[in-house]
C-alpha cells in the first residue's frame, strides 16, 4: 500500500524536506511500498528569504528571489497550493480549506513563523511602507529599496523589536551594507545609522558580540544596547518619526 507524506508550508524547511525524502525513498524504498508525498502551502511564491537583504540596496531584485513554489520541488512531488484549515490527529487527516481533504502516514509540519507588526503599537500606522518598513518580506524590502533610492541624508534607525527573530545576524548586515551603500552613493556623511537592540550587546554570543560592537564602531554606525521597543510615532509633519523605548529613551 502507498504510504503518504503530507508537508504542511512550502517554505526552506517543507521543500528541503520534501525533496530530501523523495530522495530517499527513491534510493532505499522498496518497490513494493511507494511512497507518495503532497506539499501544501497557501500561495504560490517562493521567497530566498536571505535574499531579502540586498533587494534593499538595488543588489537584488522580486524576480531573482521569488519563484513558482513547484519548480522547487522534484517533479514526482505534488504541490497544492490552499489554505490549511485544520488537522485532525485522530483521523490523520489535513482538511483545506477549498474543501479537499488530505490523509496521510506522516505529516511534517513546516509553517514556519509569521511576522507580527501589529504587536509594536504605531509600528503599522502613519509612515508604514513610507518612512517606517521591515526588510523581512518581500513588500517591505522593494517599498524601502525605493525610499533608500530617494533618500538625500538625516537619520536610518534599524531595530530589532524582540527577540527570537529570523537570522539574528541580518539585521547587522543590513547595517554594513547600509554603511557601504551610502559610501557608494558618496553621501555616508549625510546619514547617521544607528541600531537598536534589546540584547546587551551587538550579538548574542559574546566573542562575536565584542568584534561586531568594534565593527560597527569601525563604520561609525551607533550601537544601543538593552532597547525594548514600546512604540514608533511619527513626528506631527510627518517628515520623520520617532522609536520610543519603553525607558523613555
Ligand atoms: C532577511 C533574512 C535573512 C536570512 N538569512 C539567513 C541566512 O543567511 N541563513 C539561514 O540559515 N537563514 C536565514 N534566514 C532565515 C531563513 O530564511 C528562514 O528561517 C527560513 O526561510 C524559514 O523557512 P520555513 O520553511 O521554516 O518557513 P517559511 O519559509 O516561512 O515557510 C512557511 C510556509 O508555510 C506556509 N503556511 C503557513 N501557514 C499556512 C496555512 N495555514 N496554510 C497554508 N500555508 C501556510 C506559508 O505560506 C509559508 O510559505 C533569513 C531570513 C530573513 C528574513
Amino acid at each position: 500500500m502507498t504510504k503518504r507524506i503530507v508537508i504542511l508550508g512550502g517554505g526552506t524547511g517543507g521543500t528541503l524536506t520534501a525533496n530530501r525524502l523523495h530522495r530517499h525513498f527513491r534510493h532505499h524504498g522498496s518497490q513494493h511500498q511507494p511512497v507518495e508525498i503532497t506539499v501544501v502551502d497557501q500561495d504560490d511564491h517562493h521567497v530566498y528569504q536571505p535574499g531579502l537583504l540586498f533587494v534593499p540596496f538595488g543588489l537584488a531584485n522580486h524576480s531573482e528571489i521569488v519563484r513558482p513554489r513547484q519548480a522547487q520541488l522534484h517533479r514526482d512531488i505534488e504541490f497544492v497550493q490552499d489554505l490549511i484549515d485544520h488537522v485532525d490527529i485522530h483521523a490523520d487527516t489535513v482538511y483545506l480549506q477549498g474543501g479537499r481533504e488530505l490523509p496521510y502516514d506522516v505529516l511534517v509540519v513546516a509553517t514556519g513563523a509569521i511576522l507580527a507588526f501589529d504587536e509594536t503599537e504605531g509600528l503599522t500606522g502613519p509612515g508604514w511602507n513610507e518612512k517606517v518598513f521591515t526588510f523581512y518580506d518581500v513588500a517591505g524590502a522593494t517599498g524601502l529599496a525605493a525610499a533608500l533610492d530617494n533618500f538625500e541624508g538625516g537619520k536610518l534607525v534599524v531595530n530589532v523589536v524582540d527577540m527570537p527573530i529570523k537570522c539574528p545576524v541580518a539585521p547587522l548586515e543590513f547595517c554594513f551594507l547600509a554603511d557601504w551603500y551610502f559610501t557608494d552613493r558618496g553621501m555616508r556623511d549625510k546619514v547617521e545609522i544607528t541600531y537598536a537592540t534589546p540584547l546587551d550587546g551587538a550579538f548574542t554570543k559574546p566573542v562575536a558580540s565584542a568584534a561586531l560592537a568594534s565593527l560597527l564602531e569601525e563604520k561609525g554606525i551607533h550601537l544601543v544596547t538593552e532597547f525594548n521597543t514600546g512604540e514608533v510615532a511619527m513626528n506631527d509633519d510627518g517628515a520623520g518619526g520617532k522609536l520610543i523605548g519603553y525607558d523613555g529613551r
